[in-house]
């Protein structure tokens, strides 16, 4: 019944024209559970460099930027970026959301985000969205975004995550593409009614289920679940990827489509850093010169980044800026209670 999630595979340097044929297959864009990520060897990137920049290392890279020569930098986020904050993973076995679902004997952990099965039953979203609506810190690594685009050089922020942090560090909308939808705003699950922000916390709070007053039906944060199309702005912004001279993937393990074809659509020989703990299988498998590995935390990658960009007093001030509003929501949690 809930098998309907689309699968589809991609290689590592993914063609607009693959993406929009499998786009167009699909009659819209659908979040897709996981695919089995990239197979085969994709062709390797044509080398047209000079001579001195053809190992290209997180170090001629930094030192592209620091000369002006990057200017359209694309960020591709995901769960990663967010862990320091403490945000679960959804896909950490003991640890993760779904381990939390072991008592409500879903069809399969995975039910708790499609839409079918939230029209049924809401309650275990309702609960899962209790850790998702708590206030979290944005991390140094968001910070690192938000220093990209203040020295006018963050092309976009295409993100996974749902958690809204990236605004919260100051990143602006207009740079964000939030492709799996916000926790920050609510809307009734069928007839699309807009719902008060601050009752759907208190009713996530509670674990009750908010129904909305106009057709009855569960109302829901428009965080995206399987079975919903994409936010339009997705399929708007794919495009811009193109513009991009530099892709930095932080945190995502690129295993849900179509946010995974977004890293083959930035032209061939664009450069691209990707920071995670592990290896995207998509990364891994696809062996091009152009992509640099910075492997360990998003949070010390982040630092080493902005230093080597150049940016170190720039991001410093920002994490000034990072401390206060920690200060802030200390605050507000103290007059709650
Ligand atoms: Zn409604």
């Amino acid at each position: 019944m809930f098998n309907k999630f689309q699968h589809k595979k991609f290689s590592g340097s993914t063609t607009m024209a693959e993406v929009e044929q499998a786009m167009g297959s699909l009659g819209g864009i659908y979040l897709g559970a996981d695919s089995a990520g990239a197979t085969g060897t994709a062709p390797a990137a044509i080398e047209t460099k000079p001579a001195a920049e053809k190992v290209l290392t997180v170090e001629t890279i930094a030192a592209r930027v620091r000369q002006g020569k990057i200017r359209k930098v694309a960020v591709l986020s995901g769960a990663g970026l967010s862990t320091a904050a403490g945000i679960p993973d959804f896909r950490s076995p003991g640890s993760g959301l779904y381990s939390q679902m072991e008592k409500f004997k879903l069809p399969f952990p995975e039910a708790v985000f499609s839409l079918e099965y939230f029209m049924e039953d809401p309650k275990p979203f309702y609960t899962i969205a209790q850790s998702m609506l708590k206030q979290y810190l944005p991390t140094k690594a968001h910070y690192f975004i938000r220093l990209l685009q203040d020295k006018g050089i963050l092309l976009r922020n295409f993100t996974q995550n749902v958690d809204n942090l990236e605004i919260d560090a100051g990143v602006k909308p207009e740079l964000l593409v939030q492709a799996h939808g916000t926790i920050a705003t609510s809307h009734c699950a069928s007839c699309h009614a807009e719902v008060d922000h601050r009752l759907m916390i208190e009713h996530v709070k509670k674990g009750e289920p908010l129904m909305c007053t106009k057709c009855k039906n569960p109302c829901k944060p428009d965080i995206i679940m399987f079975g919903e199309s994409l936010p339009v702005q997705f399929s708007q912004e794919l495009d811009t990827m193109k513009q991009a001279d530099l892709v930095i993937i932080i945190g995502t393990s690129l295993k849900v489509f179509p946010f995974s074809a977004l890293i083959g659509m930035a032209g061939p020989t664009v450069p691209r850093i990707v920071v995670d703990r592990v290896v995207p299988d998509k990364i891994a498998d696809s062996k091009e010169k152009r992509d640099v590995l910075m492997l360990g935390d998003a949070e010390d990658s982040a630092t080493k980044l902005a230093a080597m960009f150049g940016l170190e007093k720039e991001f410093n001030k920002l994490l000034l800026e990072r401390e206060a509003l920690q200060k802030k929501y200390a605050e507000l949690a103290k007059k709650e209670k």
